[in-house]
């Protein structure tokens, strides 16, 4: 029986540094074990992120699982709500909702200088006594919440509040379709004259990426064989549930770059026991990459391929295939996202010439330009 590995590297990407002699992260770190991947197996890159679509997680995983995000995507909101089980269903629209501070009308905080969990939840148990009757409102944790319309529907234009840092408020309020907007900015002005009043850290709900609950088709309906995700990511745990795939819990996953790597890597290959394909993902390298810092992520790469790919690699059996990736670039100089295409490398198919994982020898794969949609279908047939 074949068995599937997808590994993925938040972030892992990036573009040739000054700082690095024109080198990217990824080729100066020591990477044997995903260069043993490239060497025996085929590279290319891949589009994650389809035209129109924003930059990050939930859009390029979604498509790499093979869902069509002009299809399925609805916003990062119901991803959270599919994975922290909160009641929302057919009819009803589900936001991030961030405790955020704001001073003279300026967004100065997204996450209510990472408000703690106890002074969080007091926040939200206050605000819910004043919120209209169809809303309701489910703390998660520390600054993020869920907001849930019920019965709404329509569309609406809302902003991260970590891309309006430092941005009038008054500008980036929800728009769209009057009934919803208006009624997010009611809870906007609500929470603004409550929260004063309960905190000091956060002094406004911001609620944002919000949509329908996506009926993703099953995952073993499409593929024809099951599957497992290992993530410490609300959004990718939240794909996995819809998609009917196992969601697999490793303790120690933080989604930090102290993520106990060994243990997903063990976690893997047990659980391949019983499934046909297994998904890790592993965060930490993205978050080193949003702080701009070169050295640590070059460090993350190394750890992840040493710790995790290393540890998987040593134990796969002849009808093994593996695609490795990030899902998206998170450039070092940019400390964001981008759309940039990312390499991947295919191993269990055939072999090219390619020699390391890096950024440029996957643009010289026999593999070339491909659709993350279609991904699946070169690894599985
Ligand atoms: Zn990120």
């Amino acid at each position: 029986m074949r068995k599937y590995l997808i590994i993925i590297g938040d972030g892992m990407s990036d573009y040739p540094l000054d700082e690095l002699n024109g080198k990217t992260p990824l080729e100066i770190a020591d990477t044997p074990n995903m260069d043993f991947i490239a060497r025996n197996g085929m590279m290319g890159l891949a589009r994650t992120i389809p035209e129109g679509f924003p930059p990050g997680s939930d859009v390029a995983n979604l498509s790499i699982l093979g869902y069509d995000p002009s299809i399925y995507y609805t916003g990062r909101g119901p991803l959270e709500a599919l994975a922290e089980n909160i009641p929302a269903g057919e009819g009803d629209m589900v936001f991030r909702a961030n405790l955020v501070y704001v001073n003279d009308g300026i967004m100065i905080d997204y996450s209510g200088g990472q408000i703690s969990n106890s002074e969080a939840l007091k926040a939200i148990e206050t605000l819910k006594k004043h919120m209209p009757e169809n809303v309701d409102l489910f703390h998660g944790v520390s600054y993020r919440n869920l907001l849930v319309v019920r019965d709404t529907e329509g569309n609406v234009e809302t902003w991260p509040p970590h891309d309006i840092l430092g941005k009038r408020i008054e500008d980036h309020l929800p728009m769209g379709d009057r009934e919803i907007s208006e009624l997010l900015r009611q809870i906007i002005q609500v929470s603004s004259e409550v929260l004063p009043g309960v905190t000091e850290r956060a002094n406004m709900l911001w609620p944002w990426s919000g949509g329908t609950i996506p009926d993703l088709p099953s995952f073993r309906e499409m593929w024809g064989i099951s599957g497992g995700v290992i993530s410490a990511v609300d959004l990718i745990k939240g794909i996995a549930k819809g998609a009917g795939m196992e969601v697999i819990d490793v303790p120690g996953a933080t989604g930090y770059i102290d993520t106990d790597l060994e243990s997903k890597a063990d976690h893997a290959l047990k659980s391949l026991r019983r499934l046909d394909l297994i998904y890790v993902h592993v965060e930490g390298i993205d978050e080193v990459s949003h702080e701009g810092d070169a050295e640590a992520k070059i460090r993350a790469i190394e750890e992840f391929d040493e710790r995790l790919v290393g540890r998987l690699i040593d134990r796969i059996t002849e009808e093994m295939r593996i695609l490795i990736m990030p899902d998206h670039s998170t450039p070092v100089p940019v400390r964001t996202h981008t759309r940039d295409p990312v390499p991947f490398a295919i191993y269990g198919i055939e072999k090219d010439d390619s020699s390391a994982f890096t950024e440029r020898e996957a643009g010289k794969g026999v593999l070339g330009m491909v659709e993350a949609l279609s991904l699946l279908k070169i690894l599985i047939r």
